[in-house]
């Protein structure tokens, strides 16, 4: 049973977690450890073993049918292919007719007859994690992903005909010029993908300190500057290219946007599976360990019991960063009217149809606009 269950059952958004990978890249902030290691020890087995339980044990906070399924990681890919394809057969029977099942993936892990097998097994969302098509930033970053791989995937994923797929880019990455900035973008436009994120690079503790000992003290400040210099211009090229932003880093096909996402940023209630997942069911919120032992010793989640205005708060935060925006009667008791009133004359957001939205500059401006807007403890 979920932490503190009994309460109203019902999330129709369901994420898992695999958390392993071939190799940890030098900026990783995601629950992630090394595959090698894991399948040496036996533990992957055991990981999905642990999840389908857990899977069973909180069907009571899950509806009958889903809406969205999330395989994210870690390079849930990098399975072996015997254990992920019934892992992923098996979750696909709880969707809805309709529904999205999306699964992350980083090319050195696919091929054509794995993008095949993931789609018979009932997936029919990609989001392929591509970074830069760089491979001089690709090293930066520490992703030890050739450019052969890079192109086989892309290749695989047009032979396979995925008519929902998201590329993923980062852009903030130490060494990076506004050119390879455009470069990357246009390189992703030429691929061809239904939805693209591009995300600011987060610079990790370690990722600091790593690149302070190989490139000096000013890399982070260099790159943030050609990143804020050249953003704006790579935004209109992807608007430009028929890209909605409907979300800060998040620009898709009308149509095309990731439903589960869009599930997240409204607040509904979603059952997190797996190491370091969430859930959030009602007002209950609850955190599973981080680490795979721990997950596996069965050490019991993080459990909490949000307050109305928490939620409210949090339903703004996220609301605020997307292109639809939070309606006034929503979110009215969480705002402050004097910041509204300041960020409303300086053009950063509007009120439409009885929405708070944020323009343009407001979006790139997200953090610091939302902190104004909103009355925080
Ligand atoms: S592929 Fe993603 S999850 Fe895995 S180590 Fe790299 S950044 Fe982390």
């Amino acid at each position: 049973m979920a932490p503190g269950g009994g309460g109203a059952a019902g999330a129709r958004h369901l994420y898992v977690h695999l958390p392993f990978c071939g190799h940890r890249c030098a900026y990783c902030d995601f629950a992630s450890e090394p595959l090698a290691v894991h399948l040496a020890s036996g533990r992957v087995e055991l990981y999905l073993g642990r999840v389908r339980e857990e899977f069973a044990a909180a069907d009571e906070s899950l509806a009958p049918a889903l809406e969205t399924i999330y395989l994210g990681g870690g390079t849930p890919t990098a399975l072996p292919r015997e254990w992920l394809l019934p892992f992923v057969a098996a979750l696909a029977e709880r969707l809805q007719p309709g529904g999205e099942f999306t699964v992350e993936a980083n090319p050195e892990t696919v091929d054509r007859h794995l993008l095949e097998e993931l789609r018979a097994a009932g997936v029919n969302r990609l989001s392929l994690g591509i970074q830069s098509f760089s491979e001089e930033l690709r090293r930066t970053l520490g992703r030890r992903v050739p450019q052969a791989a890079v192109d086989g995937a892309l290749a695989a994923v047009r032979e396979t005909g995925w008519p929902e797929w998201s590329l993923d880019l980062v852009y903030g990455i130490p060494g990076a010029s506004g050119d390879d900035l455009r470069s990357d973008v246009e390189r992703a436009l030429d691929s061809g993908p239904s939805h693209i994120s591009l995300y600011d690079l987060t610079y990790t503790d370690s990722f600091v300190a790593r690149l302070r000992r190989r490139s000096g003290p000013q890399t982070r400040e260099l790159a943030e500057a050609v990143a804020e210099e050249h953003y704006a211009q790579v935004v209109d090229r992807l608007e430009e290219a028929g890209y909605r932003r409907y979300e800060v880093s998040n620009f898709a096909i009308p149509g095309h946007e990731s439903r589960h996402n869009q599930a997240y940023w409204r607040l509904r209630d979603y059952l997190g599976v797996g190491a370091a997942a969430v859930s959030t069911v009602g007002l209950r919120r609850w955190t599973n360990p981080r680490r795979v032992r721990a997950y596996l010793e069965g050490r019991p989640p993080e459990a909490e019991t949000l307050d109305e205005r928490t939620k409210l708060v949090e339903r703004a935060m996220l609301g605020l960063r997307t292109r639809e925006g939070v309606a006034m009667a929503e979110v009215g008791l969480v705002l402050d009217e004097n910041g509204l009133a300041r960020m409303l004359e300086a053009g950063f957001a509007r009120l439409e149809d009885g929405y708070l939205r944020l323009g343009r500059r407001g979006l790139d401006l997200s953090t610091s606009v939302i902190a104004d807007l909103l009355l925080l403890d």
